[in-house]
């Protein structure tokens, strides 16, 4: 903070402002000097920058995992005390961070180990560094794409200081493409990378080539899953899977296929906090954390806190309960309808309406599943926005869509205060 003298037209900008601005007087003064004691160009400012603040929020949008919202909602509550994070309460002696929440991890994946880093751009870059810098890595020219937020395929294989083989051609890319390409390079392949596609689909005249193919070549495969499905079967769901996750690979599924190492997101299908996880062979999982770059990409104790209440969630088979992003799946149908029908009942606005909500992260393009909402007349979204705490719907044709099975019922008080609020339209 700066102690120079400031023109009395700064200050009192700034107090004026003070009066309906959550923002600490600091920050207001610097609002006011920035837009030169201009008092509405000062509170444009505070605004902007009292909105842009992280803050929870409802999400009604019917996108279960929406990536501008923070991906799968998850618990993180710790004690302001210290953690065990790298103490060996055992021994006494300094202890990984990586051990418990790396052993839980294996067994849930069915991998000899595993670790976690930041998120899961960082769970390839570490991988690739780790196992293949200096040499070459196979990869599908269908599936050398980019999955959003700058994550690009090529771009990160080249800063790894591993180096690309385009193999097999945009759609089709067949198990010979590959042998040719670890032939023809005199067995300097040092990985085979398959990378789930993600956010979008080929159709018509397309072929890839499993990962259960793949491994029989000799060089080790790498599968970037992303979506962070721990297994095909959902045995969590304690019925069949649902169909929208028809063509999601799964962790489990992709090593006992003889995936060498599998890398995801944590906060995509898996439904924890933001965080990759590297699974696999033990002798890879260990090389990647000893890599310089894993020091630079660890996850702190809040990451390994909520990853490890999630994974127990998991391991104690009550994740459609514990996982928030599983209990929205598994929300029945008539329970959102009921939902519905109550809120338009206490707050005498809009109308029930069947919906589609869509899982989000890029899992699963063009796949929904069956939801139901309020609809409201008219664009209501920044006034559903401007509530405290501020709820995002989504617009459909002339109407506003509050859809339920993104919502937990928990929260179903804050939409029927932010949708009496509504002004009448
Ligand atoms: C989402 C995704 C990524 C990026 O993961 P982040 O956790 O967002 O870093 C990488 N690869 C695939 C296949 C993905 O789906």
């Amino acid at each position: 903070m700066s102690d120079a003298p400031r023109p009395p037209s700064i200050d009192a900008t700034a107090r004026a402002l003070a009066a309906d601005s959550p923002l600490p007087h600091a920050v207001l003064v610097d609002c006011a000097r920035r837009a030169g004691g201009d008092p509405a160009a000062a509170r444009a400012l505070a605004d902007g920058l009292a909105a842009s603040l992280l803050q929870p929020v409802v999400n009604a949008t019917g996108v279960l995992l929406h990536t501008n919202l923070g991906r799968a909602p998850v618990a993180a509550s710790v004690p302001a005390r210290a953690q065990s994070v790298e103490f060996d309460l055992a021994t006494g002696r300094r202890g990984s961070r990586q051990q418990g929440i790396g052993a839980l991890l294996a067994v849930l994946c069915g991998a000899e180990a595993a670790i976690v880093v930041n998120n899961n751009a960082a769970a390839v870059m570490l991988v690739l560094a780790a196992l293949a810098e200096g040499r070459d890595v196979a990869v599908s020219r269908g599936e050398s794409v980019e999955i959003g937020g700058g994550f690009r395929v090529p771009e990160v294989l080249e800063r790894s200081g591993a180096r690309l083989v385009d193999v097999g051609t945009t759609n089709k890319t067949r198990l010979r493409d590959y042998r040719k390409a670890v032939e023809s390079r005199r067995n300097d392949v040092a990985l085979l990378l398959k990378v789930h596609p993600s956010n979008f689909r080929v159709d018509g005249f397309v072929e890839s080539t499993p990962v259960s193919e793949l491994a029989t070549l000799g060089v080790p495969v790498v599968a970037d899953i992303g979506s962070g499905l721990v297994d095909s079967s959902c045995p969590w769901l304690g019925g069949p899977p649902p169909a929208w996750l028809a063509d999601e690979p799964a962790a489990r599924q992709a090593l006992a296929d003889g995936a060498a190492v599998v890398t995801f997101s944590g906060d995509k299908l898996l439904g924890g906090p933001q965080c990759g996880i590297v699974a696999g062979n033990r002798d890879l999982v260990e090389a990647c954390a000893a890599h310089p770059l894993a020091r630079a990409l660890r996850p702190g104790g809040l990451v390994i806190a909520a990853l490890q209440d999630t994974v127990l969630a998991y391991l104690d088979r009550r994740a459609v309960r514990d996982v928030p992003f599983w209990a929205m799946v598994a929300a029945p149908l008539e329970s959102l309808r009921a939902r519905a029908e109550r809120l338009v009942a206490s707050t005498g606005r809009g109308e029930l309406v069947a919906t589609e909500a869509l899982p989000g992260a890029g899992s699963s393009p063009g796949a929904t599943m069956p939801s139901a909402g309020v609809a409201l007349d008219g664009d209501r979204l920044a006034a559903l926005r401007a509530h405290v705490p501020p709820v995002v719907a989504r617009v459909e044709g002339r109407r506003t869509i509050v859809d339920l099975r993104s919502v937990a019922p928990a929260d179903d008080a804050v939409l029927e205060s932010a949708i009496a609020a509504l002004p009448a339209h």
